[in-house]
């Protein structure tokens, strides 16, 4: 993608003020690299990534670019894995913020008669307090419930009238279940849900959709870029529209760094633009899109990523071309005969990388015409030619990781 004018300028002003920072995290990261050399946007795309690892040796505020006095609030991640990674915020990044989430709405077609029913956590998670300020901002109702406590939850939006539902998948699909079972339907006046954007089958979402009635967004962002709200579907559902003056985004190889071409799927980089507690430059998101490119029918200017479609964690590089199991999920799902059960062998042989994908084969199926139809579709979408091999239903081992459908075995 082209980079603007702006955005470039954006991000000259942004290194020479992270640069001049003494002892800052960017000005030990990019030591040795000429500032004022960076002209063009090849030459910004030479300086090295940021990753969450840097984030994490930079504990508690290493990252802070600002004078104390500046900071008026942290958030954290969840340090699932060892030491957890601190945000620091100014006031100015808690207004952008708030300015990103209220574009969100919008978009969403949520208005200021609206009520929004929030359930995504409060506290040093950045999600309940982003849906919250950018409700105020818009200036429709905030019902900032927190998680849990489903009674209360049906409660308050049968008695309070919610037309917005914020949510994780997950807790959406809780909350609809139970709604139906109760059956308190009619007492909902749900119409929208906006999402959090983690992987979620298309199966997943009919079912919420249709369960509450509602027309769903996907909304994305993570805790080191501000938080959720920097993008979000709208009633076209083909992509995010992302928030590309205060992001600048990449999509690179995640195995090679190098930036795909346009279309193609790849790791989310993002730069932020604008901020100033914490800002980050090529920061590697691990997670995997591709820009939709053109304009999009619902008339916003504002660029696209696809849907995620996973994390880099998954990808395997076959034949040069980078796979993905849920797109191997999403191919066998269309063809008759194939169970949603198979497994990944890898081998190289004689120089070539083999890819033999064995599938469970619903009964009376024929084996031939299935391996067929499953070795042209691959072909078709994937693009490149494996080895199909049908086996009898509950041949493959079960397992809860969809990691443990893959065997490397060339390495
Ligand atoms: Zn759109």
């Amino acid at each position: 993608m082209q980079m603007k004018q702006s955005q470039f300028d954006l991000i000259k002003r942004q290194l020479k003020r992270l640069t001049a920072v003494e002892g800052g995290f960017y000005q030990k990261k990019f030591e040795g690299i000429d500032i004022d050399g960076i002209q063009t946007q090849s030459d910004f795309e030479k300086l090295p990534f940021s990753w969450k690892g840097d984030l994490r040796e930079a504990y508690p505020l290493g990252l802070q670019a600002v004078p104390d006095e500046e900071i008026v609030r942290i958030h954290s991640s969840s340090g699932t894995t060892g030491t957890p990674v601190i945000i620091p915020y100014t006031q100015r990044d808690v207004e952008d913020w708030a300015i990103m989430f209220k574009r969100c709405y919008e978009t969403a077609g949520v208005t200021k008669l609206d009520r929004i029913h929030i359930t995504p956590g409060y506290g040093l998670w950045t999600a309940g307090i982003g849906f919250q300020a950018g409700a105020e901002l818009l200036g429709a109702m905030a019902i900032p419930m927190g998680p849990g406590n489903t009674d209360k939850q049906l409660r308050m939006m049968m008695d309070l009238k919610s037309t917005v539902l914020t949510a994780t998948s997950s807790y959406a699909l809780l909350l609809a279940e139970e709604i139906a079972k109760r059956g308190i339907g009619e007492r909902i006046h749900l119409r929208k849900g906006l999402i959090g954007s983690e992987r979620w089958g298309e199966k997943m979402r009919k079912r919420i959709a249709a369960e509450l009635g509602v027309q769903l967004y996907d909304i994305y962002g993570l805790t080191e870029i501000y938080g959720p709200g920097i993008g979000i579907s709208c009633d076209d559902e083909s992509g995010m529209h992302y928030w590309d003056d205060y992001i600048y985004c990449e999509i690179v190889d995640p195995k090679t760094g190098e930036i795909v071409p346009d279309g193609e799927i790849g790791e989310l980089v993002i730069t932020t633009l604008r901020k100033e507690g914490a800002p980050l430059i090529r920061y590697r998101t691990h997670d995997l899109t591709r820009f939709v490119l053109g304009d999009c029918a619902c008339g916003s200017q504002y660029p696209r990523i696809d849907t995620l479609i996973g994390r880099t964690d998954d990808m395997i590089k076959v034949k040069g071309v980078n796979i993905f199991p849920s797109q191997i999920d999403e191919l066998l799902r269309d063809i008759e005969g194939a169970s949603s059960e198979y497994q990944v062998m890898i081998d190289h042989l004689n120089g070539k990388d083999i890819l033999t994908l064995f599938v469970e084969r619903e009964k009376g199926a024929d084996s031939e015409q299935l391996e067929h139809e499953i070795h042209r579709r691959f072909k078709l979408k994937i693009g490149i030619t494996i080895v199909p091999k049908a086996v009898g239903i509950g041949d493959l081992p079960r397992s809860e990781k969809k990691s443990t459908r893959i065997f490397d075995n060339r390495y």
